[in-house]
């Protein structure tokens, strides 16, 4: 196999500096080393590092089609591409690649790791193999994989900071768990055609709307700026906010009313939002608040920023995710 690996930043290929840890530039040639020591991976790797090494923390929706642009200029020359990116935002990054290679008819696998590679207790090198290895199965799309575990790209969430397994697919079994050897979700996929779509995205288009006890218009005023299309609402349990406070409706429906698309997802981390439950959740369906079902507020973040990207209208938008499309 023809595989491409691009080193994005993060910890995998950190090493130390008088800051703490910081990208290596160096880091694709050892990882290209190591790959090539070993007789029995058969394939070709081209490896690469960006030009502009980030850590993930420093990730922005421009970086998201950096990456993509990056992968659609290769699609023809390899079979497989995998990404290296940093932990704290892959989630959003593969949720990204998965908007953007809807339905991919090759494997693209994000990954990472916990510790960097040049120390002895590391995963950096089971999680780039594990990823080799998911590439050799012959599965197609845009997962997530980390500690074992190949996530749908769109369903990942980091859930931990130090565990080795980072990373937890709540609302969605993985499609595959490596240990020996791999145990695979049976799926009845039916086979679309590929769609790349990589739109130009504002950063800042979208934000998130934090609900906590106490919570007050002020709060979300600054969040709901003008230049702001589209938020995702972290309300309680199964999609439920105050409905006590008028301000805060009124603040909310002023903002639908001017074509900013509002998702409501659950900050409980597992579950879905069924919004009209109770009155609590009422009130933000009567303001125009949609549903985002049981996606991480990773994903929702990123299909709004695709979608307004893409310049649909916010109905197109809102009906993107009530019919659950795109
Ligand atoms: N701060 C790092 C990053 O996201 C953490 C990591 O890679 O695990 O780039």
């Amino acid at each position: 196999m023809k595989i491409y690996i691009a080193y994005t930043g993060g910890t995998i290929g950190m090493v130390p500096s008088d800051q703490g840890l910081i990208p290596d530039a160096a880091f694709a040639d050892h990882l290209t080393q190591h790959l090539n020591e070993s007789d029995e991976l058969a394939h070709d790797f081209v490896i690469t590092s960006y030009p502009t090494l980030i850590d993930s923390s420093n990730a922005t929706p421009k970086d998201w089609q950096t990456i993509a642009r990056d992968i659609e200029s290769k699609w023809h020359d390899f079979d497989a591409f995998i990404v290296l990116h940093g932990t704290d935002t892959m989630a959003y990054t593969s949720a990204a690649l998965s908007f953007m290679f809807a339905h991919s008819d090759k494997p693209i696998i994000v990954t990472g790791s916990q510790v960097p590679m040049y120390k002895v207790r590391t995963d950096a090198m089971i999680n780039v193999m594990g990823a080799i290895s998911a590439c050799e199965e012959g599965i197609n799309g845009v997962f997530l994989f980390f500690a074992g575990r190949l996530i749908e790209g769109d369903r990942a969430h980091k859930a931990h900071t130090s565990d080795w397994q980072a990373f937890s697919s709540p609302n969605c079994p993985e499609l595959g768990v490596l240990g020996i050897d791999w145990r695979w979700r049976s799926t009845n996929v039916i086979k679309q055609p590929m769609v790349i779509q990589i739109p130009e995205m504002d950063e800042g288009s979208v934000t998130i709307l934090p609900v906590f006890p106490g919570v007050q218009v002020a709060h979300w005023q600054g969040l709901l700026s003008e230049n702001v299309k589209g938020a995702v609402l972290l309300s309680y349990g199964a999609g439920n906010a105050p409905d006590k406070d008028p301000a805060l409706l009124t603040l909310l429906k002023a903002a639908t009313d001017r074509g900013v698309v509002i998702v409501n997802v659950s900050q409980c981390g597992a579950g879905s939002v069924a919004a009209g439950a109770y009155a609590a959740g009422s009130a933000l369906v009567k303001v125009g608040v949609v549903s985002g079902i049981d996606m991480t507020y990773e994903a929702a973040f990123v299909k709004l920023s695709f979608l307004i990207g893409l310049g649909l209208l916010s109905e197109e938008i809102r009906a993107g995710f009530l019919e659950n499309e795109f």
